[in-house]
């Protein structure tokens, strides 16, 4: 089992959410924020556990969340994954796997959601392939291809966005909207997230507002839904308020 992490939110918005994180990744993003700090980044408070999956899964279920992401560094490396899923499922939550996408082949696809996946969110780093290449040390095609694999399935209770990341000089208004006009060929009611870089690594600097807006309107020409995260000096701004939410990180003992 590659879990080394959770954190969870008994109120976020009125949800609880529990974040599963998998260590190992098989790409070398420039930016990753996991590298700079493994936990939530906006967890205030931290408790312990004896580290093994029939623990973390009791301690889930007192949570009772209504939502369960399994997420980075990339939980598809991980051997137990189906498995993992399979005793989620079990708990009546949501479950939520965010992705590179890169080892979503067709039969895996179809094995997770047979453990009780209910959402992928596949997040495309960049679609020009050689600035993919230099940000992720990887290619961007079994990413492309993922999607059009994902299009493909035939659930009514499966849900499947596209997440990317709006990063200056890597990920561009302009390579937004090329993204969108390649997933519109293929279905335009496919839902598109838009996440502004986050500037904790000092690499690239943070997208303004007008870029985000930007990066939105273009993708809307192509798309029915497309939506996006505040930047994250506005939620710096948002979490000075008595009313933020609060997470917790779980971790290890001793
Ligand atoms: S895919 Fe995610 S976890 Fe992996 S290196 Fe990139 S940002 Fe980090």
């Amino acid at each position: 089992m590659n879990i080394y992490h959770m954190s969870y939110t008994p109120n976020f918005l009125g949800e609880r959410m529990v974040k599963l994180s998998f260590s190992a990744c098989n790409f070398r993003c420039i930016g990753c924020l996991r590298k700079k700090r493994e936990g939530d980044i906006y967890a205030d408070n931290v408790e312990y556990l004896e580290w093994n999956l029939e623990n973390i899964i009791k301690k889930i279920r007192e949570i009772k969340p209504q939502r369960i992401y399994l997420g980075g560094y990339e939980p598809t490396l991980d051997p137990d994954l189906i498995e993992i899923v399979n005793k989620l499922s079990k708990l009546d939550a949501h479950i939520v796997l965010l992705t590179n996408g890169s080892l979503l082949r067709r039969d895996y696809i179809h094995e997770l959601l047979e453990a009780g996946l209910r959402e992928i969110i596949v997040s495309v780093k960049a679609f020009d392939p050689k600035k993919h290449l230099y940000y992720t040390g990887r290619s961007n095609r079994p990413v492309l291809n993922a999607i059009k694999e994902l299009c493909k399935v035939e659930d009514p209770y499966f849900r499947f966005q596209v997440e990317t990341l709006l990063i200056p000089e890597i990920n561009d208004p302009e390579d937004i909207e090329r993204l969108a006009m390649f997933i519109s060929k293929i279905d335009r009611s496919v839902k598109l997230f838009i996440e502004p870089w986050i500037p904790v690594v000092n690499e690239f600097r943070e997208p303004s507002k007008e870029e985000l807006i930007e990066a939105v309107a273009r993708a809307m020409r192509h798309l029915y839904i497309v939506s996006y995260h505040p930047l994250y000096s506005e939620i710096l701004e948002m979490r000075k308020s008595r009313r933020k939410a609060i997470f917790i990180d779980v971790l290890p003992k001793g």
